[in-house]
């Protein structure tokens, strides 16, 4: 059938979630897909692994007409138009190497308005047949990827790239974006002389925030800790709590009600009225905590938001970047702050196990959710970890995240890792984390009688530790990869591959000491 799959009326969030399965959008992603579906021209300056794709893809498939996407590089070209093929997507590509015939079925998809997105090398799109051709298609956008090639002093420039000047004259009413992820100010502005995009807008990132300041801690008491956070550090100010589930934002907006703070619940479950209020009143007024699930923040720009905090982890670096990334939008000092524990990395793993989508989607899904686990267990500079994974390169750590202003110390694991594991297995991988820590600290219950679990060698081999050191050991096991819990197993705790060399006794390891949980509850601030 010759039907788009994809209807104009569709949105680019639309797109975004069922075509290529993401989320959300990265930062900028979204503000250039809607500057193109508007009509207007951009210039986008992203580092590499950034996702300068998505910014001119969706466009191009939400707008009518094929976009036209002129890339120099011929084997990038054909590895992307099959990626897009896959997920369904139109897309063909034209250039120099291919047959004939080939080329005119293209061409003849073409013009019967079959396509999504057409791949182009530059030679081949200023042939004067072709340029005619495109006069009769009808065309949403031209995308010129590695734009720094029109620049001679760029580090690439490439001759075919100048006659790209004309197609501002040619086809003036049709978007123009530029992309490219290495551009100093110089190349830029010639970048934007030769493609005649001085008044489009520029978006130019660089991922990364100053100004906040991005914390992660083990959860404890997470309602305390939260708590203690707010009034030590931002009462009076205007923040975001995030949290998993309704209830749990219900709860949470409940709690800060009665300790006084201006906290309001948003979450998909609400009335559209009092949704519409709470997000009205989070603007409007000063110091107002909404409280909510993700479904909260798109779109919302508040500039003085000092705060945003997370009570549950978020599935992805895209997701914890694009959450925090509303703190601190006018550039004054905001914090990001959030605290997990075991039981949020089981349960995530869970709900990714048991969620619908194939292999290939679960795959990727748990590759995003493990590099949001290694930042919440990194020792290093977090934002120096953040900026890497979006492509941007920090060159010294950034002296403003708690890894920075309190190095974690270290210890080495390698033996409790291996007493860990082992118990895991002599207890038939069937148990959960708390049992394991009974057998590991030689408790003695009927449960662990009924399984003859005193009897076996690991039984009571850990005395060394408390049952909260232990959890710290096994949620950094968990998060690592070392140990999984069973989707089936009502989060029953399971050795992976990974284990093998420390059980073996070839790797060590080293792990996080978690900061020691406070003495008490101060109920009012000392001093
Ligand atoms: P660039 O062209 O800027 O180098 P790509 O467009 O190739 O970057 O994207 C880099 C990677 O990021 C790809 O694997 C892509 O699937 C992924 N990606 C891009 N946008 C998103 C998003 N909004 N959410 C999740 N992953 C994304
Ligand atoms: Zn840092």
């Amino acid at each position: 059938s010759t039907e788009k799959p994809v209807t104009p009326t569709v949105s680019p969030e639309q797109v975004l979630h069922q075509v290529f399965g993401y989320e959300t959008f990265r930062p900028l992603q979204g503000d250039i897909v809607h500057e193109l579906v508007d009509g207007g021209n951009a210039l986008v300056l992203m580092p590499t692994g950034g996702g300068k794709s998505l910014c001119y893809q969706i466009p191009a498939m939400v707008r009518p007409g094929t976009g036209i996407v002129i890339s120099p590089l011929i084997a990038l070209m054909q590895d992307q138009v099959a990626a897009l093929n896959q997920l369904g997507v139109r897309a063909a590509f034209l250039n120099s190497s291919m047959a004939p015939e080939q080329a005119w079925q293209t061409e003849n998809t073409l013009l019967r308005g079959e396509l999504d997105l057409l791949y182009c090398a530059p030679e081949r799109l200023l042939q004067p047949r072709m340029l005619e051709l495109l006069e009769s298609a009808s065309l949403s956008l031209f995308a010129i990827d590695e734009a720094h090639c029109v620049s001679q002093w760029g580090h690439d420039f490439r001759s075919d790239y100048l006659g790209l000047s004309m197609l501002a004259e040619r086809f003036p009413a049709i978007p123009r974006i530029a992309l490219t992820a290495t551009a100093d100010e110089r190349t830029r502005k010639e970048i934007a002389e030769r493609l005649s995009l001085t008044q489009a807008r520029h978006f130019i990132s660089g991922f990364d925030r100053p100004n906040i300041q991005y914390r992660i801690a083990p959860k404890t008491n997470a309602n305390t800790q939260l708590l203690d956070f707010i009034r030590e550090e931002h009462a009076g100010d205007s923040g975001i709590v995030y949290c998993l589930s309704r209830n749990k934002v219900d709860a949470t907006a409940r709690l800060l009600q009665q300790k006084g703070y201006n906290a309001l619940p948003y979450h998909a479950g609400l009335a559209a009225g009092e949704r519409a209020e709470n997000q009205e009143r989070f603007l409007r007024e000063d110091g107002v905590i909404v409280v909510a699930t993700i479904a909260f923040g798109m779109g919302i720009d508040k500039p003085d938001v000092r705060f945003v905090a997370h009570l549950d982890l978020p599935k992805s670096l895209e997701a914890y970047y694009q959450e925090t990334g509303r703190a601190g939008r006018d550039g004054n000092p905001s914090t990001a702050w959030m605290v997990y524990g075991l039981q949020d990395v089981i349960k995530l793993r869970q709900m990714l196990e048991a969620s619908q989508g194939n292999d290939h989607f679960k795959r990727v899904e748990r590759q995003k959710m493990d590099a949001m686990l290694g930042l919440c267990e990194i020792t290093s500079c977090r934002r120096q970890a953040l900026l890497r994974y979006f492509g941007d390169v920090l060159e010294k750590p950034c002296g403003n995240c708690d890894t920075c202003l309190t190095p974690p110390e270290t210890w080495d694991g390698t033996e409790a890792v291996r007493k860990a594991l082992s118990c895991v297995y002599r207890t038939g991988q069937r148990f959960g984390v708390n049992y394991v820590i009974d057998v590991l600290r030689g408790a003695d219950n009927d449960r662990i009688r009924q399984a003859g679990h005193q009897a076996i060698s690991t039984w009571g081999i850990g005395t060394e530790l408390s049952a909260t050191q232990w959890k710290s050991v096994f949620r950094q096991l968990v998060a690592n990869g070392y140990l999984r819990a069973d989707p089936e197993g009502y989060g029953a705790l399971v050795l992976t591959e990974q284990c093998r060399s420390v059980l073996r006794g070839e790797a060590t390891l080293e792990l996080r000491k978690d900061p020691e949980r406070k003495a008490s509850r101060r109920t009012s601030r000392p001093g």
